[in-house]
């Protein structure tokens, strides 16, 4: 793999570019703006830039850029595409992006989380008698690219096993077909591939199987020994490096090591629990073991004395160790140096993508013995992570705070004598209510643009708002809904919001992250502890409450989602940390009751999104995760109704995690799904209010009338009339009013009739 006896290497790499310039030339590209030729022309730019990044590397990891995602390129590598997008009759590039959009004809792919990342990639859809060939040459392509550019790349590709196990049945499909019975056709397309790439000179493949990392059947398990059984027994092929991440591949290390495969990469960092199993398995002894040591998920430099120590730990269990980061560097903002104005403590204590690269490299050196420098700028970076730890910011009051927190903190009154001190809010049965936010108008966007460029002033924007906010309480007194939202035009993003109004949190100025596509997030950066100077909604919705006699719901983001949409500091646990925020979010709705709002809903969509990738892990998540949720809602009257609200429609594995938030009220995504949710909150016996997505806001439609009464009445076989509340299943933030106005005076009207 590499000269070094310790070689360093990255598992991949954004393709985003440092200013986003991939999203530019693909949206220009799909608005007309851009020819074909030039679009390739730009991301040839962009490819040879991560090379040059790379370069010190002694392996760098080529076939990382994409279009839009790499689980679409090796559907489309391998010639997987539905029928329904081949029809289409559009060149290769544009049926590619059909696929991963749609058109005005045809839905996408079904988009979806890439493990517990916020990166999404397309779901592969196969059927019983989908045929895999070598229909495309984008990794020899690449590698040839490089190569003529003088830099020698390793290949990347998704391995076979986690493609299928990651692939759906198509529509339609016999029950009994599994995608993985597929596995035997498609190592004859990656055999072909592997071949083809030998003979262009590939030295070594990647082949990411990350899919081993979550629990898996023995069958599944079966199927990763017969593909790399196969492939490595292939006459023609390149070294092969087997590479998991996000955690630790616990039964399927094994698995790995006893075959001929010549590398594996582990991830330290999510699995350290692999840093004591690696020595006692036998067959890495005859391997290079790849030690995934340097966070690839988090933004903080290493501490790599202690990568160092670790990996000298590891040295006789393998033939040769290398060292890495623990994932692609995908998952991180491309360069610190595009962020000069950040505060200096907290910038000495950060590495982005490029960053983490000389840390791995460094890292290699050290392990290799490579004199007396090395050794200084070791201590020297020891030094300065050590410096940073002790200038993190540090509030004595929120730790004494948290010293001295009772479990009764995170408890309110009973149940049922918090349902009767609600009675006064005079609510009838079927109640209705929104998600928060109301359609994000081009006025709303446009004042906040003009606030940031300084062409209003902040009392300019404020009476915009107010107005804004009017509007929506008129909105919905019209339409007769029972507990109103203010509409959140002052958020620009629902976590965004709350850490710019929280001490203790960073922001980028060019800290992008692909979260699928073009479309890209800035993570806030949570770095020290966490307090809130000021009351963040207060206003906002006293101002609302005053316009109208009917409640409204005051309207915060849940401690979970916030750090879950953050990069979070690693220097203390996470549960310290959640429960910091929690207390900001109490002291938050302590004020909001003193200006007379009786309901709160604190919004926890990614309750469900960062449960853990393994189920021994869920319990102490889940533990802290609610124990958060309560503490920020615990102090709330009796008479407060609290609402909580969750997206994403699988909730069954966290069924009972959402009866120990103890809300008053949960609304949940459950149109999609066909308010199966229901009938597992009922076998569970939740006794609370319960507010089943009657329709899908994600859909331009609006919903008849008729058809909501239809999903009530299914609903109402689960919940009694007095605890099932009405509404859509998220925020409307994303439509328009052209459709919100019908579809919320349907909802209304549905739920009045059945009064
Ligand atoms: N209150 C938020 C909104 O309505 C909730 C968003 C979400 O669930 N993701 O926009
Ligand atoms: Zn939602």
């Amino acid at each position: 793999m590499h000269d070094n006896p310790i070689g360093a290497t990255v598992l991949g790499y954004p393709r985003i570019g440092p200013r986003r310039e991939l999203k530019r030339a693909v949206e220009k590209y799909w608005a007309g703006a851009l020819d074909e030729p030039a679009l390739h022309a730009a991301a040839a730019d962009l490819r040879a830039r991560a090379w040059r990044d790379l370069g010190y590397l002694d392996s760098i990891p080529g076939n990382t850029f994409s279009f839009y995602d790499h689980v679409l390129d090796t559907t489309v590598l391998f010639d997987a595409i539905p029928e329904r997008y081949r029809r289409l009759g559009l060149s290769p590039l544009d049926t590619y992006f059909a696929m991963a959009r749609g058109t005005a004809d045809v839905a996408p792919l079904e988009l979806t989380k890439w493990f517990d990342t916020n990166y999404h990639y397309l779901v592969p859809e196969l059927t019983l008698d989908t045929h895999f060939t070598l229909a495309g040459d984008k990794p020899l392509a690449d590698y040839r690219e490089a190569r003529a550019l003088g830099v020698t790349t390793r290949p990347v590709l998704l391995g076979p096993v986690t493609f299928l196990l990651l692939a759906k049945p198509a529509p339609g499909s016999p029950d009994e077909f599994r995608t993985l019975d597929l596995l035997d056709d498609l190592l004859d397309a990656y055999a072909d591939l592997l071949a083809r790439l030998a003979e262009a000179g590939v030295d070594w493949v990647q082949l990411d199987e990350p899919a081993f990392v979550t629990d898996r059947s023995a069958n599944d398990l079966a199927a990763l020994r017969r593909a790399y059984d196969r492939l490595a027994e292939l006459p023609t092929r390149p070294r092969l490096l087997v590479a998991s991440y996000f955690g630790d591949l616990g039964d399927a290390l094994p698995v790995l090591a006893d075959t001929a495969v010549e590398a594996i990469a582990v991830d330290l960092v999510a699995g350290p629990e692999a840093a004591d199993r690696v020595p006692t398995i036998t067959g890495l002894q005859h391997k290079i073991l790849v030690a995934g040591v340097i966070d690839g998920r988090n933004v903080w430099r290493s501490d790599l004395r202690a990568a160092a120590t670790l990996c000298a730990t590891l040295l006789g269990s393998a033939d040769t160790l290398a060292v890495s980061t623990s994932c692609s560097l995908l998952h991180v903002p491309y360069d610190l140096d595009a962020e000069p104005d950040l505060d200096p403590t907290v910038r000495a204590r950060l590495a982005f993508a490029r960053q983490k690269v000389a840390e791995v490299v460094l890292l290699g050196r050290v392990l290799s013995g490579d004199g007396v420098d090395v050794a200084s700028a070791l201590a020297a970076s020891g030094e300065e992570v050590r410096h940073g730890l002790a200038t993190a910011r540090r509030d004595d009051t929120v730790r004494a705070r948290l010293a001295e927190l009772r479990p009764s903190d995170r408890a309110r009154a009973p149940y049922a004598e918090r349902v009767e001190a609600q009675a006064g809010l005079g609510l009838p049965p079927l109640a209705t209510t929104t998600i928060g936010s109301f359609p994000q108008t081009p006025e709303v966007r446009r004042a906040r643009a003009d606030l940031a460029r300084g062409t209003i002033d902040q009392d300019g924007y404020d009476a915009l708002m107010r107005a804004e906010i009017e509007r929506v309480i008129r909105v919905q007194e019209d339409t007769g809904l029972d507990v109103l939202v203010h509409g959140e035009p002052e958020r620009n993003d629902m976590v965004q919001y709350f850490a710019e109004r929280l001490d203790g949190f960073a922001h980028t100025a060019h800290g992008w992250v692909q979260s699928y596509g073009s479309r890209c997030v800035r993570p806030p950066i949570l770095h020290g502890d966490v307090t809130r100077p000021a009351p963040m909604t207060t206003r906002w919705s006293a101002y609302a409450q005053s316009l109208t006699a009917r409640p409204v719901k005051g309207m915060l983001t849940g401690p979970v989602t916030i750090l879950a949409w953050s990069f979070v500091r690693d220097d203390q646990p996470l549960s310290d940390t959640a429960d910091q925020v929690a207390l900001a979010l109490r002291d938050e709705i302590a004020d909001l009751e003193a200006l007379g709002l009786r309901v709160i809903q604190v919004d926890e969509p990614a309750l469900r999104e960062t449960l853990p990738l393994r189920e021994h892990h869920h319990k102490p998540y889940l533990d802290w995760a609610v124990g958060a949720f309560r503490l920020a809602t615990g102090g709330a009257a009796a008479a407060t109704q609290i609402h909580t609200h969750l997206c994403y429609s699988e909730f069954g594995e966290i069924i009972t995690a959402i009866d120990g938030l103890d809300a008053d009220v949960t609304t949940l995504e459950a149109a999609r799904s066909d308010m199966e949710v229901l009938t597992d909150l009922a076998a569970i016996g939740f006794s609370r209010g319960v507010g089943p997505g009657v329709y899908d806001i994600h859909s331009p439609r609006v919903p008849p009338e008729d058809e909501l009464v239809h999903r009530l009445r299914a609903a109402l076989t689960a919940v009694p009339a007095d605890r099932l509340w009405v509404n859509p299943d998220c925020g409307l933030k994303t439509r328009g009013y052209a459709e919100v106005e019908p579809a919320l005076r349907n909802m209304v009207a549905a739920a009045r009739g059945l009064r």
